[in-house]
């Protein structure tokens, strides 16, 4: 069992930025709330996490498709991803025949529930792959240290051009345009760094004139919803276990309701981690959670059950090759083919090799940025014809960070809300998960645009020093608040030269960005905070949205309600689709969902995914008839 290789990143930068950054590190560790920044994370919870996970992989038996046609059986290695010569030897493999009967691109909730939901249907033969631009991760092996905290840009970016020589690092930073999308990039998607809030978007979302006739009406999305939320196994935090950031968070609530200012409910919200150790519904065994606050950089505990537990390993046993380190670039059509051109990095990301492969039906995956790059190009250089809505209606599902200061309150509040990470095993004092508790103003008869969800922040121990030297705070006294709201999605992804971006001059003009500035501030002074933006100089979001919208038509849309791409060209008709050629992601999503979105792209996955193997045009492919399932027939346990 090796630990794979983390390379490390700062030599890449000259002495001056060195000196920089190290000044700023140790000036950062003098301060209160510094969790040890540059202390070794391999802990024995971490050897513990990575040999369970490992173990539990080579536990695992699958059937899969081989070139010939034929059914093998085969045992886990420990991993789930396929050798990249496969990859290579795909090519050509079924002469008369597509190299991948389906391919997916991408391995986020998307990716990695089409990868599940459809190998578990496929026929004896049908080859089903998955192509990840990221790497494989295991609990257990995630960066911890500033050192090797490698970040990720395909671009220049704020810290530097360095960044882009990291394309296997663990995040996606997109900060060319007016709003900067943070992403995952790995096998496992953004599942690998969020904070895993598992919640539903409220009825009044899908009513909006914007989502296509067949998901106006909520009910059609609970069965789906209720699948992803048991495979997700979400709950919410134990009432014993509650953490100081948490009991703050509810409190404020508390004490802005007892004085009338407040009318909405606060609630420990569920997530989408294992609290006490077990074998999860797929076999992979999981250590309890103990509230580290490292989340947003990779659960080193293997409690928090992001895809690489669940539906990727589902994927995995039922045939679903996967390779990682393989970014798509653009795709057009041969032969009534999908035809998938793509850069494999092998060796750590050292060397580059191109390459292509054929598909009968294309999922595209690769998330909001990831999918519309994609189809952006494909239409640019390729000629593949696509709706003229392709990269428009992007939402920032109304991000808003703020920042509540507490240093000079009276009486003292104590937040602990700088991560600790676990490099000296499980912390005594709980600093809980990333976020644990919601503030919700969804209230029915509330407009759209003050219809907000607020919740606490920790910030992951490789993040502290920097984060408060950034806002002069001690992170123990203070607690970053997110906010999700509904704003225009009015925001455009667009491709030049260098690669895309988001143009949206007056998202910070948003309407729901006064309402949470406002709640964000009464917050703050009802136990004697202060309140500042968290990043006064730029718009974050890590949930985007849009891009491949869906539509009704294609003068509305890039897709349909299932995620089948439109086709514009004028022979094709009207309605027509693209045969076999989808998208499954958060770019299909029209408008802000106004809370954490995870939850409603999954039930919106399991759908497609449903639709796909129920479609009579696929019949050759999956062996599911045409009725529709009773809701959890296919749940897994
Ligand atoms: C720090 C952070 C915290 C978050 N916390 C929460 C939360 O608590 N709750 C919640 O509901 N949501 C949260 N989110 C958002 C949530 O994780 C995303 O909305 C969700 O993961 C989107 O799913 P997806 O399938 O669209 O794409 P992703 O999960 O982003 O997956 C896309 C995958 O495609 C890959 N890819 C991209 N381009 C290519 C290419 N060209 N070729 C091959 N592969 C490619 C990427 O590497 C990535 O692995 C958070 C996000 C972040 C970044
Ligand atoms: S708090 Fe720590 S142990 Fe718990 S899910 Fe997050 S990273 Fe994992």
């Amino acid at each position: 069992m090796t630990r794979p290789d983390i390379r490390p990143y700062f030599p890449a930068l000259d002495r001056r930025q060195m000196l920089a950054l190290g000044g700023a590190a140790l000036a950062a560790a003098a301060l209160p709330g510094c969790a040890a920044p540059f202390t070794n994370p391999v802990s024995g919870l971490a050897r513990a996490a990575e040999a369970h996970y490992r173990d539990s992989l080579a536990r695992l038996r699958r059937r899969v498709a081989r070139p010939d046609g034929t059914e093998v059986a085969e045992s886990g290695t420990g991993v789930l991803g396929s050798s990249p010569d496969g990859l290579a030897a795909a090519r050509n493999a079924r002469p008369g025949r597509p190299d991948f009967d389906v391919l997916i691109v991408g391995s986020g909730y998307g990716g990695a529930v089409c990868a599940a939901r459809l190998a578990a249907e496929r026929r004896p033969g049908v080859r089903i792959g998955l192509l990840e631009r990221g790497r494989e991760w295991a609990p257990g092996t995630f960066p911890a240290q500033l050192t090797t905290f490698n970040p990720f840009s395909h671009r220049p970016s704020w810290v530097g051009e360095q960044l882009s020589r990291n394309p296997l690092g663990l995040y996606g930073f997109y900060d060319r345009g007016d709003v900067v999308v943070v992403a995952g990039s790995g096998l496992g998607g953004s599942s690998l760094i969020n904070c895993a809030v598992v919640i539903e978007a409220e009825e009044a979302v899908f009513q909006q004139a914007a989502w296509p006739a067949p998901l106006r009406d909520k009910k059609v999305l609970r069965p789906y919803y209720l699948r992803a939320r048991r495979m997700l196994a979400a709950r919410s935090t134990p009432e014993d276990r509650f953490p100081p950031k948490l009991r703050t968070h509810l409190g404020t609530a508390a004490a802005l309701r007892a004085r009338g200012a407040w009318n909405a409910v606060a609630y420990p919200v569920e997530l989408a981690v294992t609290f006490s150790a077990r074998a999860n519904g797929q076999g992979v065994r999981q250590q309890g959670c103990v509230q580290c606050g490292d989340c947003t950089t990779g659960c080193n505990v293997g409690a928090k059950n992001s895809l690489d537990l669940n539906y990727l390993p589902l994927a995995w046993t039922h045939g679903t090759e996967m390779f990682a380190q393989v970014e798509v670039e653009h795709v057009d059509m041969v032969d009534g083919l999908y035809r998938v051109h793509y850069l494999h990095r092998p060796n750590g990301g050292r060397a580059e090799e191109r390459g292509q492969v054929t598909a009968k039906i294309l999922i595209l995956a690769a998330g909001t940025l990831g999918t519309t790059e994609i189809l952006l190009r494909s239409r640019q250089r390729r000629g593949l014809v696509l709706s003229d809505s392709l990269g428009h209606g992007f939402s920032a599902n109304g991000n808003y960070l703020g920042f509540v200061d507490y240093q000079f309150a009276e009486p003292e509040v104590i937040t602990d809300a700088a991560g600790v990470g676990i490099a000296n095993g499980a912390p005594p004092a709980p600093v809980g998960t990333t976020i644990q508790g919601a503030i919700d103003f969804r209230q029915p008869g509330r407009p759209l645009a003050r219809r907000v969800v607020v919740e606490d922040l920790a910030h992951p121990s490789a993040h502290v020093p920097g984060l408060s030297l950034l806002m002069l705070a001690d992170l123990n006294r203070s607690l970053t608040l997110l906010g999700c709201g509904h704003d225009t999605a009015a925001g455009e992804i667009r491709l030049d030269d260098d690669g895309i971006r988001v143009r949206w001059p007056d998202y910070d003009r948003q309407p729901s960005h006064a309402e949470l500035m406002g709640l964000m501030r009464e917050y703050a002074s009802a136990k004697g905070g202060r309140f500042k933006p968290f990043t006064p100089a730029r718009n974050y979001t890590a949930h985007p949205l849009g891009g491949c919208r869906m539509g009704a038509t294609v003068a509305d849309g890039v897709v349909d309600d299932r995620g089948r791409v439109f086709d514009p060209s004028p022979r094709a008709g009207a309605g027509a689709v693209h045969p076999g050629l989808y998208v499954v992601d958060g770019s299909i999503v029209p408008t802000a969902l106004g809370n954490n979105p995870l939850l409603t792209i999954t039930a919106l996955a399991e759908r497609a995914a449903d639709l796909i193997v129920r479609d009579p045009a696929h019949a050759a492919l999956f062996s599911t008839t045409d009725a529709p399932p009773p809701p959890d027939r296919r749940q897994s346990p």
